[in-house]
């Protein structure tokens, strides 16, 4: 069987909230029906796991991922309420894990996302990684094929500092 096969056969699309707000963390009685995690997406495909943003609500979902990971993460942009959950997301840990990061609204994601890593925002914590880490680099507006008869539309975004749908 093919990976286009398990496509195929399994065309279910399931999406999971683990975080909704911007901006800010905001845990408390006022935020209980919702959570009060920044974004953090996971959208199943068929086989194929999507993650979209990872903000605070990546540390809850990485804990609750069976097995070794193995995700696309697609980044809307790199402002910090939608990356702060990385260095929390269990399976950047994994040496078993794979994990494909995909940006495009600045040039490079690999370079946006290590600023978010390094002293003195963190203490160097990607040197702690041990998952296998992958970075695509797309344009606005280009489709993505994350896997193959798995396709994925994205557009620009009018965001300070650009952003991607
Ligand atoms: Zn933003």
């Amino acid at each position: 069987m093919t990976e286009r096969d398990l496509v195929t056969n399994d065309d279910s699309m399931t999406l999971r909230f683990w975080g909704a707000r911007g901006s800010l963390p905001t845990p408390g009685p006022g935020t209980l029906r919702y959570g009060g995690n920044t974004l953090c997406v996971e959208l199943r495909c068929g086989p194929h796991l999507l993650i979209l943003d990872a903000g605070s609500g990546a540390r809850e979902m990485g804990a609750a991922l069976a097995g070794p990971a193995d995700a696309d993460i697609l980044l809307s942009h790199t402002h910090f309420d939608h990356v702060c959950g990385l260095p929390f997301f269990g399976p950047m840990y994994d040496p078993r894990a794979r994990l494909r990061f995909w940006g495009g609204h600045v040039d490079r994601i690999h370079d946006a996302l290590l600023r978010s890593w390094e002293a003195p925002v963190m203490p160097d914590i990607h040197k702690a990684f041990r998952a296998v880490l992958s970075f695509q680099d797309f344009i606005p507006g280009q489709d993505l094929t994350p896997h193959p008869g798995l396709t994925v539309r994205t557009i620009l975004l009018r965001h300070p500092g650009n952003a991607v749908g």
